[in-house]
């Protein structure tokens, strides 16, 4: 009789260690780059190298999920073999294997994908796109009018992630509500958990997003505002050559990127991602465990 009360015990725990939070987030690792940590890290060294991850996170709220980003998709591959120029290759690449959200997803059973979300339209965040058919994918206003470039073949959005006449784009719609600073934000489901908010700069339609997580902790993904913590710290510029290369509008960048170096000052608890940080989400750990 004890021991079945022991074994009782041992499941209830091990069923609560496992329980899914009403809101979580978690980070989606599909593949990574080693780059020179200097051009991720001020400061850092031109000998050393660091890796870059490329990131989608999972939102769930109650029973719904949303991916904000999608990391590298199932025809990364060919997607960059077809828009990559050749002459930024060596710059913009990455290794393999290559571990696609939409199969991590499924392996764990998440069928019910109801939107993706994107902090902006680089290759290296939309990837994805084509895996997940059927599902909306939003992003800002602005951000819609480079996604309409390149289906005309212009801009920094690629045709064969982005230019299939089957998606289904939707705008963001931000409201004049103030949010932690910003002028404006996005309540994603109506009850302060899950916000968006615009972060203009790296490109014009760049958004960033609060996740307030079970346990209270509150996280911000800033996407490319900085690639690192480091960076937000010292409200660093990127790389001069990567800001020149990827950075669409240079001070509007760097205001974004003051903006959440003023937040970290304010709430030193908020817990800052950049979507190609490895050593702040390494801390955090990776799907299929939710962040703590
Ligand atoms: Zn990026």
């Amino acid at each position: 009789m004890k021991r079945w009360l022991v074994v009782m015990a041992a499941w209830v725990v091990l069923r609560a260690g496992a329980q899914e939070p009403r809101v979580g987030l978690s980070i989606v690792q599909t593949g990574q780059a080693q780059a020179v940590e200097a051009t991720l890290v001020p400061g850092g060294s031109v000998l050393r190298t660091r890796a870059a991850n490329f990131s989608a996170f999972l939102v769930k709220h109650g029973s719904r999920y949303m991916l904000f980003d999608t990391g590298l998709g199932r025809g990364i591959d060919a997607q960059h073999r077809q828009d990559m120029p050749v002459w930024a290759r060596l710059a913009f690449g990455y290794e393999q294997p290559i571990r696609p959200a939409v199969d991590q997803l499924h392996k764990a059973g998440i069928a019910n994908l109801e939107r993706v979300v994107l902090s902006h339209s680089h290759w290296d965040h939309a990837s994805g796109i084509p895996d997940f058919s059927g599902v909306r994918v939003a992003v800002a206003q602005e951000e819609m009018q480079r996604i309409t470039q390149a289906r005309a073949g212009v801009g920094t959005a690629w045709p064969s992630q982005v230019g299939a006449s089957s998606i289904a784009w939707e705008p963001l719609v931000f409201t004049d509500k103030p949010y932690r600073g910003y002028p404006r934000s996005l309540d994603f489901f109506g009850d302060g958990a899950v916000v968006l908010v615009p972060m203009p700069g790296h490109t014009p339609g760049s958004v960033g997003l609060f996740v307030t997580v079970d346990s209270g902790r509150r996280y911000f993904l800033i996407g490319d505002v900085a690639w690192t913590r480091e960076a937000l710290e010292q409200a660093a510029p990127k790389f001069w050559l990567a800001s020149k290369l990827v950075d669409g509008d240079g001070p509007a960048t760097q205001q974004s990127l003051e903006q959440v170096q003023q937040l970290m000052r304010t709430e030193p608890e908020l817990q800052v991602i950049p979507a190609h940080d490895s050593v702040v989400q390494d801390v955090l750990g990776y799907f299929p465990r939710w962040v703590p």
